[in-house]
């Protein structure tokens, strides 16, 4: 039997040259090897079984081993295996075509390969944008505390977590961070939603102590996800919009997790009504992973301004791999099968019916506030609910090592803070069957009780 600590941390070690992604150096650990998986569960090269109860990085919309999906990327790869987006193939228009459809308005993509990199480009494209447009002086942009947007320096300097960043600081300039909406934790007063307007009054005092004329845009995730499930109210969200319009700031929006069904739309934004975002980035749900696949698509109005005959007006913005034609074809049938399925509604459906049992841990001593949107789900854990004290990173260890040895792979929110790493996270497949979720609900809830 191996230790919860065992089981918790991967390690290169000495066991071979990988190096894995955000894991502490433990030479006695065993990393899991996955071999196989299908539906919500895969299995490992000791044939043990687990539940992936984070959608590997939130990314496995439809779960693993669909088979139209494989096929679709093989087909793709026989007729054109390769194509730049210097020149053009059809996967990859039709897929712009239909993003633009989804999103509600018109828009046009450009493609890259991650999240990271459809942030750097969004960034990229505000800057020449104002630049083109009479507001060259337009170049600072502002996020949230707590936020994630990516691993890359642009996108890791909107990135607003301390202990992800101190190592590499400093970052580029022009980064700035505010509050977030985060009513659990908040020093202003009032309701949930009071207190998020005035994260987002303090949003709009930065913009105007700063110059207007200096503000590019704003970028935000519309449900904070991996610095803790930060679940604002809606007219937070609209509020935020209206005060880039205001001050002519473009709105950012990071669908990377949000993006196709998690939260119960199909894009995160779509929950605050009549809000349209200038830039939409996306990543993960939009290939459910099957192949790496990151997308900017911002107005038509802003590309307009790119459109300048026989000037030098053009991005010179370029990804060798960027769209490549199987990834696009992955996401054009993981996007069919998403409508097909109605997958969103089953989203909706069955995180009201199901995943909110959740919600009764909050009996428990040390679970300080439940925050779900469909698929997305954050338990804070305290030591003590008076004073909000986060428990210890050890026992988020605990908790998430003991899921695990029950066939459950659970998250945790990454770096935020010092002593601020207390939030457990459930975002399954949207694809996860009554039982999967049963399981979820069991183990969790067993493991926290067992405390
Ligand atoms: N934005 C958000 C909201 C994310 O959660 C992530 C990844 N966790 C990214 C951007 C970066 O995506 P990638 O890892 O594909 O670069």
């Amino acid at each position: 039997m191996k230790t919860e600590v065992e089981m918790n941390q991967a390690s290169t070690g000495n066991e071979s040259h990988l190096w894995n992604a955000m894991h502490k150096y433990n030479p006695d650990a065993k990393a899991t090897v996955a071999v196989s998986g299908e539906g919500s569960w895969f299995i490992d090269e000791e044939g043990n079984d687990y539940l992936d109860g984070v959608s590997g990085l939130w990314c496995l919309n439809l779960g693993y081993g669909r088979q139209e999906v494989v096929d679709a990327a093989a087909e793709q790869m026989k007729k054109l295996s390769y194509f730049p987006l210097t020149m053009n193939h059809q996967p990859a228009i039709q897929l712009a075509n239909k993003l633009s459809e989804m999103l509600g308005a018109e828009y046009q993509t450009f493609f890259s390969n991650s999240g990271s990199e459809a942030n750097e480009t969004a960034f990229k494209i505000a800057r020449q944008y104002h630049m083109q447009t009479g507001n060259p002086g337009k170049y600072k942009f502002i996020s949230r505390y707590r936020a994630y947007h990516g691993s890359t320096m642009g996108a890791l300097s909107a990135t607003a977590q301390a202990n992800r960043r101190v190592k590499y600081d400093p970052a580029p300039p022009g980064f700035l961070h505010v509050a977030p909406p985060y009513s659990y934790r908040s020093l202003f007063s009032g309701s949930a939603e009071e207190k998020d307007l005035r994260a987002a009054d303090e949003m709009e005092e930065m913009i105007r102590w700063e110059g207007e004329e200096t503000v590019a845009a704003v970028i935000m995730e519309p449900f904070i996800s991996g610095g803790g499930v930060i679940i604002p109210s809606m007219k937070y969200i609209q509020r935020v919009a209206d005060i880039c319009k205001k001050y002519h700031v473009l709105l950012i929006m990071d669908e990377v997790v949000a993006g196709f069904g998690r939260t119960g739309k199909m894009f995160g934004f779509k929950h605050a009504a009549g809000v349209q975002p200038d830039i939409v980035t996306m990543a993960k749900g939009l290939t459910s992973g099957y192949l790496p696949l990151g997308a900017t698509s911002v107005k038509s109005e802003i590309y307009e301004a790119f459109k300048q005959e026989g000037k030098d007006k053009h991005l010179r913005h370029v990804s060798t791999y960027g769209g490549h034609p199987a990834a696009c074809a992955v996401a054009l049938k993981n996007i069919d099968i998403i409508e097909k399925e109605n997958v969103v509604d089953r989203v909706n459906s069955l995180g009201n019916s199901k995943l909110i049992e959740l919600h009764d841990l909050m009996n428990h001593k040390n679970v300080g506030e439940v925050r779900q949107i469909g698929f997305l789900l954050g338990l804070e854990m305290v030591e003590d609910k008076a004073t909000k004290e986060p428990i210890s990173e050890a026992r988020m260890s605990e908790i998430v090592g003991a899921c695990k040895q029950n066939g459950l792979v659970i998250g945790k929110n990454g770096d935020t803070v010092p002593g601020g790493n207390n939030v457990l996270i459930i975002a399954p497949p949207l694809t996860s069957t009554e039982e999967d979720l049963d399981f979820i609900i069991e183990t969790v809830s067993s493991v926290i009780h067992s405390m």
